[in-house]
């Protein structure tokens, strides 16, 4: 049900993404930010709940600095298999480009209630990531989701976009894996050079 404008939006017979297949949730919680060198280029930030992964596209990408808030678009969900997916999705199909794992872990509430968070949108977590860790929020205004880091430990001044470019899987840029998977590899290159705005 969930899944619907998942499938609706794509041509299994085309893209390489995975076609879902609801699967039921072994303890820990999964956490996957894929950067994504689509029309433009964003960070989609995914949270498995209730056997989907919950999605939200954030243009910027995520900021360690507690004082920035980082828009975060609410975009369909997607199948749990999906955070794996790093490859090319051909031109012309939905989201054509290249995408990698960016990060990648486990997440945990900050609530006793994650739906009636949601609902009310204000969710408070703990990411377990291979970059982004400790306490975050997304918070829903109205201009759209926020994503904020909250003030601890991991919090930092360091932008972890430029620091740690790399996909946490294969290690590769975006325009080595649009290259060796047939993708455009100008596109992803763009995608690679450090943002123009830092905030
Ligand atoms: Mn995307």
């Amino acid at each position: 049900m969930a899944l619907r404008d998942y499938e609706r939006k794509r041509n299994f017979e085309v893209t390489p993404e995975p076609k879902p297949s609801r699967r039921t949730s072994h303890g820990k919680l999964l956490y996957v930010i894929q950067k994504h060198a689509a029309s433009h280029l964003h960070y989609d930030f995914r949270l498995e709940w209730n056997g989907v992964l919950l999605s939200w596209a954030v243009p910027k990408g995520p900021s360690l600095d507690p004082s920035v808030k980082r828009l975060a678009m609410h975009v369909e969900d997607h199948p749990v298999e999906y955070g794996g997916f790093e490859g090319v999705i051909p031109e012309g199909e939905y989201g054509g480009g290249t995408v990698m794992v960016w990060d990648r872990g486990t997440w945990e509430p900050e609530v006793a209630d994650v739906d009636a968070a949601l609902a009310k949108g204000d969710l408070k977590f703990t990411l377990r990531g291979e970059k982004l860790r400790g306490s975050w929020v997304l918070v829903r205004t109205p201009r759209g989701w926020l994503l904020i880091k909250h003030r601890d430990e991991f919090a930092s001044k360091e932008d972890v976009l430029v620091k740690q470019p790399r996909s946490v899987v294969s290690h590769k840029l975006l325009a080595e894996i649009a290259s060796e998977n047939g993708g455009d590899v100008e596109k992803a290159a763009k995608g690679d050079a450090p943002p123009k705005t830092s905030r």
